[in-house]
C-alpha cells in the first residue's frame, strides 16, 4: 500500500441548496479528498488554517485513521479560508457567493522531508501559484493529479497553464472544463484540455457521472444514484480521493485500465457525500458500505470484473 500527499483548502464553507443552509462548516478541497482517500491508504496533507480555525475541527482531521498532518501550518495572524456558495436550479454547479482567501492568500508551503518522496501528489482546488510551489518539492513521484476552477482559471490562467504542462492527471468539472478550453462539447473539449499537458483528464459531470478521456480513448459512466442529493459540496475533491485512493492502494501505474476502476470508486465515494451537508455522511462512510454500493454500481452500469483491494 502507497500513500498519498495533498494540497489544498481547508477552511470553513457557508452552503444554501434546496434543502436548507449551513454556516461555516468544515470544508475546502483537502477535507474532502483527505477523509475519502484515508478510507483507502495514509493520507499527507499540506495546508494551512487561520488563528480561528477550532481545535475540535482539527482534532477531527488528527483522529482520523491513515491522516497525517504534519504538514498542516497555523498562521497565528490571520483567519480561516472561507468560501460561501449556493445551489440554484442545478445541483450540479456550485454558484460561488464569496471568497475570502485569508491565510491560503500567505501560504508558503514547505514540505516535510518525508513527503517530498510521496509517490501519489494530488494537487486539490487551490492557487496555481501553489500547486506548483508544492509540486517543485517533490521528488519524482510516479502519479500527479490536479483539480482547479472558475476562480483560479479567472484570476492564474497562466499560473495554471503552467501547471497543466507538469501534471499526469486533470481533474475538472465539466463547467470549468468548458471555461478553460472555450469549448462547449466535452468531447472535444478534453482534447483541448489534453494538448495543455496532462495525459489523463476525469471531467466530473455530477449526477450525469464522468468522463475520462486518455491515450486518445473515452470512458464514461453515470453517477450512482441518490434520491435525495442534499449538498454537493466536496463532492469533486471526495471523487478525487477515491481516484487516488484507489490507485495508491495498490500501487497502481496510471493506465486506462487503472483508472476507469479508480473513477468507479471516485464515483461511490462522491455519491455518499452528496446525501448530507459537508462532510456529515462522509465521515461515517466505512470501505464495506463502499463495497456495498460497489455491487450495486456494477448492477447497473452491467459492468462485472472481479476487485482485490489490498
Ligand atoms: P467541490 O464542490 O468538490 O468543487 O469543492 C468544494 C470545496 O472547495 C468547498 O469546501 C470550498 O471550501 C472549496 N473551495 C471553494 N472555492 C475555493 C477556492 N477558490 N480555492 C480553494 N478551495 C475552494
Amino acid at each position: 500500500m502507497s500513500e498519498i500527499l495533498v494540497v489544498g483548502s481547508i477552511g470553513y464553507d457557508t452552503i444554501a441548496t434546496n434543502h436548507g443552509k449551513v454556516e461555516s462548516i468544515m470544508g475546502g478541497s483537502t477535507n474532502y479528498f483527505a477523509v475519502s482517500a484515508s478510507l483507502f491508504c495514509k493520507v499527507n496533507v499540506v495546508g494551512v488554517v487561520g488563528n480561528d480555525y477550532q481545535v475540535s475541527d482539527l482534532n477531527f482531521l488528527k483522529n482520523r485513521n491513515n491522516i497525517d498532518l504534519s504538514g498542516l501550518k497555523k498562521n497565528e495572524h490571520e483567519k480561516t479560508f472561507r468560501w460561501s456558495g449556493c445551489y440554484e436550479k442545478s445541483m450540479n454547479e456550485a454558484i460561488t457567493l464569496e471568497t475570502q482567501l485569508n491565510a491560503l492568500a500567505h501560504f508558503n508551503p514547505e514540505l516535510p522531508s518525508p513527503y517530498r518522496h510521496v509517490p501519489y501528489v494530488f494537487l486539490a482546488n487551490i492557487d496555481p501559484e501553489l500547486q506548483l510551489q508544492v509540486l517543485h518539492q517533490v521528488n519524482r513521484p510516479r502519479v500527479v493529479g490536479a483539480d482547479t476552477m472558475n476562480y483560479w482559471i479567472d484570476s492564474r490562467l497562466d499560473q495554471l497553464k503552467e501547471l497543466l504542462k507538469k501534471i499526469d492527471l486533470l481533474m475538472i468539472n465539466e463547467g470549468e472544463l468548458q471555461k478553460l478550453t472555450l469549448d462547449w462539447n466535452a468531447i472535444s473539449a478534453v482534447k483541448t484540455a489534453s494538448k495543455m499537458g496532462p495525459k489523463a483528464i476525469v471531467v466530473k459531470r455530477g449526477e450525469y457521472g464522468f468522463l475520462l478521456y486518455m491515450d486518445e480513448q473515452y470512458f464514461i459512466l453515470p453517477a450512482f444514484p441518490v434520491y435525495k442529493v442534499v449538498d454537493p459540496t466536496g463532492a469533486g475533491d471526495t471523487f478525487a480521493g477515491g481516484v487516488f485512493g484507489y490507485l495508491a492502494n495498490a500501487n497502481q501505474d496510471l493506465t486506462l485500465e487503472n483508472l476507469k476502476w479508480a473513477c468507479v470508486y471516485g464515483c461511490l465515494m462522491a455519491s455518499f457525500t452528496v446525501q448530507d451537508f459537508g462532510l456529515n455522511k462522509l465521515r461515517q462512510i466505512t470501505l464495506d458500505e463502499v463495497e456495498r454500493r460497489r455491487i450495486d454500481y456494477l448492477k447497473l452500469i452491467h459492468l462485472n470484473q472481479p476487485l482485490t483491494l489490498t
